[in-house]
């Protein structure tokens, strides 16, 4: 890796957030984040290109925050999200980088949560509004939302709200804010409906790209395996596992996670060191000598800290987080492989990194192979194997005739079977790492037709109607059929109608059935049950300003229902147990205000 590492003192933000920057552990800003920083605080318009990953929400939330007046409690920075759960994801991370910032508050707004709770936060005072455009649209037109005092507005993964047909909103908006305010524009692809809103909207946008220099890397066979967070470590277990390892290096984002994880690691019976910033110069050179001598096998280490890391027995290096960018990618697998030889790179993937994948690859010019974690069955194959391994290479190179006495003494005294003996102390051999596992412990993969999902997703696509005949994942509960007052005429496709209702009704876009279009009206079929409230304000909901005006039509046919393809948005991420006990829509509302209440505004 050759550009200079630039330091986050060097980007003029003022010591509440740069506390908060040592606080949360990050080394050094990202390249999206050293790009746009200084044009976000300099007051121009922006446009970036960047995906998931890439820390592009800390690239506008750092100096938007930086130019808060907190004394003014009306809304300064309005961000646009096409999810519910982006939304939150974004306001959570203003609010954990605003934790040095008294006063500071920050609403998520977004459909199937209830309004009062969101009109009571907005009279109180928001400094920064983080929604999805329908709600935020009801909330101008109710006029409980003002944007008179707005500064910034953020269009996040715009190319995700053209694709959910939120494009048009994202306009109307825009046309509310007032002349003077600054945009920011990020979008990992810039289709045409795109720039056509940067063109009308943004003065003299600063554009932001991230140069991605390619290289190969032929001597290191690239893996990855997808995962969701919350298995990632148990997924990394089973890989030390069964790999063939000899030196691992695992790299992860900030140096507080370096260091919890060789602590998880050690606790699970994997001796590992941490090796971040932090630490002295004498104690970084002491870690990779160990590494180097074989004292130790693994080390835990963030990008800076592994610059120029040169031990040739690192067989395996693992991206546990997904690099912000491909130069570091290809700097880290590049820590194997040293001297000619062979090594090996596992990149762990979340569904939402996708993406980022795809740009790895390119700049790799190597195709990154999937691969499963370990099931409990491969595991336990290969803790046998070992085991008869050692008992024959005790055998071959040790002494073992006081061994066999003691055997023989126990034999004789005990009546029992040298066969017994030896699976007793088989037993107590193995009492750590049992060579039986129960096989429904297994790591989830994430289902391969979402996973396959995922990845089209990741394509750079402006044509929404493409999807709109790819089968779903069959779904098993009773399905209601509703009117929408939406037709073709209306402008409405499968695609801004799963739009309006995942977002306004909090109902999943997996939970959401055939979707029939007519001229005048259109048909959907939806999980039964739906709560009175969520029916009453889905009536209100507006697709391409049109309300739906949801009426109820009866029962489904539910083997129609399950086994035809159901159109609409493709979603990635892992599939739940189809028993969910609470009706879906009630299930996601519930967790919705739950993490509502979380933040604290
Ligand atoms: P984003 O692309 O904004 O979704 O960020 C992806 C992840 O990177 C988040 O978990 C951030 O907390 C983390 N992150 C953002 N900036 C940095 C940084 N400079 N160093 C380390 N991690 C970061």
């Amino acid at each position: 890796m050759s550009s200079p590492i630039i330091q986050f003192e060097e980007l003029a933000l003022s010591p509440p957030l740069l506390q908060t920057l040592k606080d949360v552990g990050y080394e050094a800003p990202s390249p999206i984040q050293a790009a746009c920083i200084p044009h976000l605080l300099a007051g121009h318009d922006l446009i970036g290109q960047a995906q998931t990953g890439t820390g592009k929400t800390a690239a506008f939330a750092l100096p938007l925050l930086e130019r808060l007046d907190l004394t003014d409690r009306q809304p300064q920075v309005l961000v646009l999200t096409p999810t519910r759960e982006l939304a939150i994801q974004v306001a959570e991370a203003f609010q954990s980088y605003a934790r040095h910032l008294p006063g500071f508050h920050v609403l998520p707004i977004y459909g199937g949560q209830s309004m009062s709770l969101q009109l009571r936060h907005l009279r109180r005072g928001v400094h920064v509004v983080v929604g999805t455009p329908g709600r935020i649209m009801d909330h101008l037109r109710r006029e409980t939302l003002t944007l008179d005092g707005l500064r910034s507005v953020v269009l996040d993964e715009a190319d995700e709200m053209l694709r959910m047909g939120f494009i048009e909103d994202v306009d109307w908006i825009l046309e509310r804010t007032p002349p003077e305010r600054q945009i920011a524009l990020f979008s990992a692809t810039m289709p045409e409906p795109i720039r056509r809103v940067a063109h009308r909207h943004l003065r003299e946008p600063r554009e932001v790209k991230i140069q991605t220099r390619t290289a190969t890397v032929a001597t290191v066979r690239q893996r990855y395996c997808q995962v969701g967070v919350q298995h990632k470590l148990d997924a990394l277990t089973r890989v030390l596992e069964v790999e063939d390892t000899d030196a691992v290096l695992i790299f992860v984002r900030t140096k507080i996670a370096a260091t919890e994880l060789a602590e998880r690691l050690e606790a699970r019976g994997y001796p590992s060191a941490a090796l971040h910033g932090d630490m002295t110069q004498a104690l970084r050179e002491k870690t990779i000598e160990q590494l180097r001598g074989g004292g130790l096998d693994i080390v835990v280490a963030t990008d800076v800290a592994a610059r120029g890391l040169d031990v040739l027995r690192i067989s395996h290096v693992i991206n546990y987080d997904i690099p912000s960018d491909t130069e570091a990618y290809i700097h880290r697998i590049g820590r194997t492989g040293r001297a000619g030889r062979g090594g090996e790179a596992i990149l762990f993937v979340v569904p939402r990194e996708m993406r980022m994948l795809r740009v790895i690859e390119k700049a790799t010019r190597q195709p990154i192979t999937p691969m499963q974690p370990p099931s409990q069955a491969t595991i336990a194959g290969h803790r046998l194997n070992r085991f008869k391994q050692k008992i024959l290479d005790t055998l071959a190179a040790q002494e073992l005739s006081f061994f066999q006495e003691v055997v023989g003494q126990i034999e004789q005294e005990q009546d029992i079977s040298a066969g017994d003996i030896a699976a007793a102390l088989a037993y107590l051999m193995q009492r750590d790492r049992p060579l039986q596992l129960p096989v429904e412990a297994d790591v989830k993969p994430v289902h391969p037709k979402l996973a396959d999902e995922a990845r089209d997703r990741a394509e750079p696509d402006d044509r929404p109607s493409r999807r709109r005949e790819r089968p779903r994942e069959p779904v098993d509960f009773e399905v209601m059929r509703y009117r929408l007052d939406v037709g073709h005429q209306h402008g409405a496709t499968p695609q801004n109608i799963v739009g309006a209702i995942a977002n306004e009704a909090g109902i999943e876009s997996r939970y959401i059935g055939r979707i029939e279009i007519h001229d005048d009206y259109s048909t959907v079929d939806l999980p039964a049950g739906m709560p009175e409230e969520i029916f009453q304000h889905l009536k209100k909901v507006r697709v391409r300003q049109y309300p739906l005006n949801i009426s109820r039509l009866g029962p489904s046919e539910p083997e129609r229902a399950r086994k035809r393809p159901v159109p609409g948005r493709a979603e990635a991420g892992e599939k739940t147990p189809r028993s969910a006990r609470t009706s879906p829509v009630e299930g996601e509302a519930k967790t919705a205000s739950r993490r509502q209440r979380e933040i604290k505004s």
